[in-house]
């Protein structure tokens, strides 16, 4: 796996895919700058090597041409957090981004425009990567959140450097992290999966069962295996076509000896409100009326044990909806004992969309060992597949 340390940047151009898709205001003000900081430690390994960076990106989903989504607006961001006035070019492709990259010094860095301004980019078009890869010497990959696209500038373009492609510092830490998790882990392994449903879970359920030692399940997804084990949910959330999945679930597991954790009792609500009355409900035996909403304190002592027991822990999903201050409490316990068995030494991955979202909100994110940045990028690597931008680096 090649990362930035095989390589001398001195008088080199690289050519970097970062995942720029930054939240903008109505002003065009970047609101979270949070990706652009965790592109620096790349750039600036480069800079120091006194070579030069180009830095390619997508921003929303543009329909052609749209100044609302011109990279234009977060040079100055860039510019701050790389402590480097940025040159802005404004295609990536053609005349202007070939000046711009012939042009450029040791020491400098090259903004380009929006790769989605061109259809190509999505549609992995061969002649349009050729034409992004002839501005720069070596191709670097920082971008996860874009490593399970096909697309020109995450895939395609890494065929016309050969020998001359790498991971970035952050896409190098992903990976190796999914590694710690999913190969070289230290047992006992546990994986907590909540979230509200089994059906957009079941593939990374499927591929991480021959790798955990024990198997926490939360959030909305506890409902349907218990009524599929005859338990009575009253109004909780169920997929009723995915019982029979479920009990397969709890077969498998059983005959590859993992563990399997599910809630004994349950916050259970009259409404689906942060106002609601609320009542400590036994799982099996929710009243008619009530929907459990939130995982109940015997659940969360236990689930706890768990946690400080294990020594690799794989976060994803909310164990309750957490974005009701009423039914936070097991998703912030939970989170706690995870930063707890950190503390001690256990390795500690969050990602998904929705647990990054509840460590952020909960001030956990620094308590963790790693908190992923890529949403379907990482589901798509827990549920097995090889990512295409992860593929073309390594070939
Ligand atoms: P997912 O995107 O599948 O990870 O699901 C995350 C969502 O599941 C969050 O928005 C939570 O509010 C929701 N969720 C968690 N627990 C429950 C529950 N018991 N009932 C309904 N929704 C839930």
């Amino acid at each position: 796996m090649k990362t930035l340390a095989d390589f001398d940047f001195k008088n080199k151009k690289a050519i970097i895919r970062v995942d720029f898709n930054v939240p903008l205001d109505e002003n065009f003000n970047v609101t979270d700058a949070t990706r652009i900081e965790a592109a620096k430690p790349t750039i600036d390994k480069i800079l120091a090597d006194g070579g030069s960076a180009i830095l390619m990106s997508h921003l929303g989903r543009p329909k052609g041409v749209e100044a609302k989504y011109s990279l234009e607006h977060i040079v100055k961001k860039t510019s701050e957090i790389l402590g480097v006035s940025v040159k802005f070019a404004n295609n990536c492709i053609g005349d202007s981004a070939h000046e711009a990259a012939t042009s450029l010094k040791p020491g400098d860095v090259l903004l380009l425009e929006n790769l989605r301004f061109h259809t190509e980019e999505e549609a992995g078009d061969v002649a349009f990567s050729k034409e992004l890869a002839s501005l720069g010497d070596i191709y670097v990959n920082d971008a996860f959140g874009t490593a399970h696209r096909a697309h020109a500038s995450t895939t395609i373009i890494a065929q016309f450097f050969p020998d001359k492609k790498c991971f970035g510092t952050l896409l190098a830490k992903e990976i190796e992290s999914l590694n710690k998790v999913l190969k070289n882990s230290e047992k006992p392994v546990t994986a907590v999966l909540g979230g509200s449903k089994v059906s957009s879970k079941i593939t990374v359920i499927e591929n991480i069962l021959d790798k955990v030692d024990h198997m926490i399940i939360g959030g909305g997804m506890t409902f349907t295996f218990i009524k599929a084990l005859g338990g009575k949910i009253g109004d909780s959330i169920c997929e009723d076509d995915k019982q029979e999945l479920a009990l397969e679930i709890l077969k498998a597991a059983k005959e590859k000896g993992v563990q399997i954790h599910l809630p004994v009792d349950v916050v259970a609500a009259n409404a689906f409100s942060n106002d609601a009355a609320t009542q400590i409900s036994d799982v099996n035996t929710i009243p008619d009326g009530w929907q459990g909403l939130d995982a109940g304190p015997k659940s969360l002592e236990q689930f706890r044990e768990v946690i400080l027991s294990s020594k690799t822990i794989l976060w994803n999903g909310p164990l309750g909806v957490f974005e009701m201050p009423s039914f936070a409490k097991g998703t912030i316990a939970l989170g706690n004992d995870i930063a707890e068995a950190t503390s001690k030494g256990a390795f500690s991955l969050v990602g998904g969309g929705d647990s990054v979202a509840a460590v952020k909100q909960f001030g956990l994110e620094p308590k963790m060992s790693y908190v992923s940045t890529g949403g379907g990028a990482m589901l798509e690597m827990l549920e097995g597949k090889t990512l295409p931008g992860i593929a073309a680096i390594l070939d």
